[in-house]
């Protein structure tokens, strides 16, 4: 019989858990199900007394690892922990969510136990026995994977199913102890930019990309980068959007073109970006080329505002394609939201 253990951590409030973490553990509740595997879910953090109430509900056995070694992301504290969990558990099979702080001490965690871990599962299923897939080669390949070696350790990629809703109640939960090795590494703090100054929201709802046609010369035969940077921060600011760009906006820095500042390469979607995550994006200036919109997989519902009836978007790539001026579009859509707050 496989023993599941789902490995989850506190957020920064450290009295919840993480939504990604919530997600592992809906993962863990199905498939715990369909395997006929025995359940556990392991929590690490400070004190996890108010954070496990949220597993209630799942009829697991809770382990928690907690003390205040645990409170911070540390490498040598939270492998232990992880090690630990899992030791006491006896897991054959391990789900934990593909965040910060477990993506980079799980590949360890696995070696301590002889196991093997896959990253980036997107997708899981039943068939003879558990499978998973991921994507390869940037988004362009999918693989489904499975393995017979024990513990199987599965990072789950964060916002690929709905979280747990624990039901009400009080959950018993059983403290393990752990032994630390020499920490040599002290968490002072994080340094982290001032939430306005952020661009890139991975849990917003929407996605604002920009495009090159920002910056371009507009009917006036004049550039309106400072109008445009007005537009499009107004925009992020009232909705909490996430912000995209294309290739071609994010070079121009290198090419002594008119910029907008607050874009980095970090910003990039497509075949040589990112591939984000949100139920919708609309694409303003930007011409929907195929090595752009690659990166627009994973986005539900699109619209893209474009001068250009002919642009990319136009072929079947956006559900809804404004054959419009983005500067006035923009103007009067921050009007209107302006109006509602
Ligand atoms: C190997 C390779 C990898 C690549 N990887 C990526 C990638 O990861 N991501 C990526 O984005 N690109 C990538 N590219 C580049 C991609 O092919 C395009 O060149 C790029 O996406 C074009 O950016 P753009 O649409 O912003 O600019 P442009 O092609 O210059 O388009 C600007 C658009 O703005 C519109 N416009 C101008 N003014 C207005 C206005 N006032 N209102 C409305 N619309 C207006 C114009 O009609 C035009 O369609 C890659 C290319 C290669 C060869």
């Amino acid at each position: 019989m496989e023993k599941l253990l789902i490995l989850t951590h506190v957020d920064e409030s450290g009295a919840a858990l993480t939504k990604a973490s919530l997600e592992s553990v809906a993962a863990g509740v199905e498939f715990a199900a369909a395997l006929g595997a025995e359940l556990t879910i392991g929590i690490v953090g400070a004190a996890c007394e108010a954070a496990s109430n949220s597993l209630a509900g799942t009829a697991a056995r809770v382990l928690v690892v907690a003390g205040e070694a645990f409170a911070q992301p540390r490498y040598a504290s939270d492998a232990a922990a992880c090690e630990a969990l899992c030791r006491a558990a006896g897991a054959t099979l391990v789900f934990a969510p593909e965040s910060s702080r477990f993506v980079r001490v799980m590949p360890g965690v696995a070696f301590r136990l002889t196991g093997f871990v896959d990253t980036h599962i997107t997708a899981l299923s039943k068939g003879d026995t558990l499978e998973a897939t991921r994507w390869f080669y940037r988004q362009r390949v999918e693989a489904v994977l499975h393995r017979e070696t024990r513990p199987w350790f599965l990072l789950l990629e964060v916002g690929t199913r709905e979280p747990w809703i624990a039901a009400s109640g009080q959950v018993q939960v059983e403290t393990v102890p752990v032994v630390l090795p020499e920490l040599r590494t002290t968490v002072t703090g994080i340094h982290a930019p001032k939430q306005d100054e952020q661009t890139i929201r991975p849990e917003a709802k929407v996605l604002f990309v920009a495009g090159a046609g920002w910056t371009k010369k507009q009917a006036d035969g004049q550039v309106h980068a400072v109008e445009a940077e007005s537009l499009i921060l107004g925009f992020l600011h009232t909705t909490d959007a996430s912000l995209g760009s294309s290739k071609s906006l994010v070079d121009q820095s290198g090419e002594n073109q008119e910029v907008l500042k607050f874009m980095t390469h970090m910003n990039q979607v497509g075949q040589t970006g990112a591939t984000p995550r949100h139920p919708k994006g609309l694409s303003t200036c930007c011409h929907g080329e195929e090595p752009h919109v690659v990166g627009w997989r994973f986005i539900n519902e699109r619209r893209a505002v474009n001068l250009d009836p002919n642009c990319g978007w136009a072929r079947g790539k956006t559900d809804v394609l404004y054959v419009a001026d983005a500067f006035k579009v923009m103007a009067k859509v921050n009007a209107l939201l302006a109006e509602r707050k």
